[in-house]
């Protein structure tokens, strides 16, 4: 078990290290900024649509968790159609929400079935040890959804 555990945090700590998609994208892309007062994780996600599939830039600075989250977010988002990053959001806000009442001690819980494949991203469940470290690693895509909500709101 601790094997994988330090595979995991190697994982987590190759994307904090050398985060991919880092930087801005131009206007008119879009741009949305996140906040996690309860650990101090700025995340600023730049979304642009190019023929419906979608280009994205990670900003901001916050723990290992966030950021790594971040670049991780934007890596499996990039390229793909609005709705197919709705769907791998949901997926993974599925998966840390089964692990959030996990860690709280409530083993009742329906496992989901998703088909979506989560890839590194299931490393997080490896190193969020507490409930609260949960809105480090959902910072990015909240404001991924934000930011396509924002998005669609504009074009309708
Ligand atoms: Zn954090």
């Amino acid at each position: 078990m601790s094997g994988l555990e330090d595979l995991y945090k190697e994982i987590i700590l190759d994307h904090y290290r050398s985060p991919r998609n880092q930087g801005e994208l131009e206007e008119p892309a879009h741009r949305c900024e996140g906040f996690n007062p309860l650990c101090g994780d700025e995340v600023v996600v730049y979304l642009s649509l190019d023929g419906g599939t979608i280009d994205i830039k990670i900003g901001g600075r916050g723990c290992s968790i966030s950021m790594a989250s971040a670049s991780m977010m934007s890596e499996i988002v990039k390229g793909k159609s609005i709705e197919e990053a709705k769907q791998i959001t949901q997926a993974f806000k599925e998966m840390m929400d089964i692990y959030e009442s996990e860690l709280s001690g409530n083993t009742e819980i329906e496992s989901v079935s998703s088909d979506v494949d989560l890839g590194d991203l299931e490393a997080l469940q490896g190193v969020v040890k507490y409930p609260v470290r949960i809105k480090c690693a959902t910072l990015a895509w909240n404001t991924l959804t934000q930011s396509i909500d924002e998005i669609q709101d504009q074009t309708h």
